[in-house]
């Protein structure tokens, strides 16, 4: 349970309530967010509920856990929040363009993606040097190796870095070279190493788990929130469906309906949501003036020699054009994107 405070509650009320709550032989651990002060019920043995604590002197209200993405809501912080990372900003008016390839693959590879973003006015160079394959004898990304190179590239043309960390064994190494530290779908219920992201400084975009409802994605978000770290980036990345004539199926509807639950910036990844590059440029449209945040793009200089993900991947010169297409459709929606940025 989550007991979110009064902001004038008075020291007398808070030691009635802790009293309160210990002769019921709960444990309680204190929080500050945005606006409130929160005191989270961490073992309630005698099955104490929200409504017999709503009550009480100094408390605004309580919520069950399941409930409880109470960092992530927009209850305690109404305004739409902007993470920021080397001077990129992500929320707010100026929209975010990142791109790069599958994985990092060579030097050259990653060069040719480096240019290609910054031309397109992206801020963001992606790539995965850690990779959650679906087989073990696909390629599984360069390690280290590839950290060192993407870091290189992504410096070389301005960009800010952004790179997937798959196990809590790499955080350090990857986090340590890495501006945006990425938790695939696959990880987005590894609580583990979410609590781990928790206590990192570093912005963490966290994408959607292929089948898990929004509340249990907010729920992911808020293991990393509530253990200090506020910078958090959700991505719709598609969902599994019925039908495998697609990868996914891209839930643009819940870009709307996240950005009402939660003042997190949501970004839309079209090249996982549908794993075709025919599709990647309308769908990323699509996204864009649906009200998201920001693009994560697959783009490869040869999408046919590509050790992933190849088929979604887009050539440098369709994200030019689409980013001539963003910069005349996202002042329709109040948005602004700069191609010179
Ligand atoms: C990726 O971004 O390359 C990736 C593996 O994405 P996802 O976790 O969405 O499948
Ligand atoms: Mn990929």
């Amino acid at each position: 349970m989550i007991i979110v405070l009064e902001p004038g509650i008075t020291p007398e009320q808070r030691g009635a309530l802790g009293d309160f709550l210990r002769a019921r032989n709960a444990d309680v651990r204190e929080e500050r967010a945005a606006q409130a002060d929160l005191v989270v019920v961490t073992a309630n043995p005698e099955g104490l509920t929200p409504e017999q604590v709503s009550g009480l002197a100094g408390v605004s209200r309580a919520v069950s856990d399941g409930q409880g993405f109470i960092h992530a809501s927009r209850e305690l912080h109404p305004e739409a929040s902007v993470v920021r990372v080397k001077g990129v900003t992500v929320g707010g008016e100026a929209f975010l363009l990142a791109a790069g390839p599958c994985a990092v693959e060579s030097k050259a590879q990653m060069e040719l993606c480096a240019a290609a973003v910054k031309a397109a006015g992206g801020r963001v160079l992606r790539g995965g040097s850690f990779k959650p394959r679906t087989s073990p004898y696909s390629f599984q990304g360069l390690g280290a190796e590839g950290l060192r190179i993407h870091r290189a590239a992504a410096d070389r043309h301005g960009l800010a870095m952004m790179s997937e960390v798959l196990d809590r064994e790499d955080l350090n190494q990857v986090g340590e070279i890495t501006d945006i530290l990425q938790v695939g779908s696959r990880n987005m219920q590894n609580f583990p190493l979410l609590k781990a992201l928790g206590r990192q400084s570093k912005p963490v975009l966290l994408k959607r788990g292929l089948a898990a409802t929004r509340e249990e994605f907010l729920l992911a978000a808020e293991y990393i929130l509530s253990g200090g770290n506020p910078s958090v980036i959700l991505c719709e990345r598609g969902i599994r469906s019925f039908d495998p004539s697609l990868r996914n199926s891209l839930d643009l509807a819940s870009v709307v309906l996240l950005k009402e639950m939660t003042h997190l910036p949501v970004l839309v990844d079209p090249s996982h949501a549908t794993g075709q590059h025919r599709l990647v440029l309308p769908m990323a449209r699509a996204a864009a003036v649906c009200g998201a945040d920001g693009l994560l793009l697959e783009v490869h200089p040869e999408p046919g020699k590509a050790l992933s993900d190849g088929p979604q991947a887009i050539l440098p010169e369709e994200l030019l054009r689409l980013s001539a297409d963003l910069a005349a459709l996202l002042p329709v929606v109040g948005r602004s994107f700069e191609v010179s940025a």
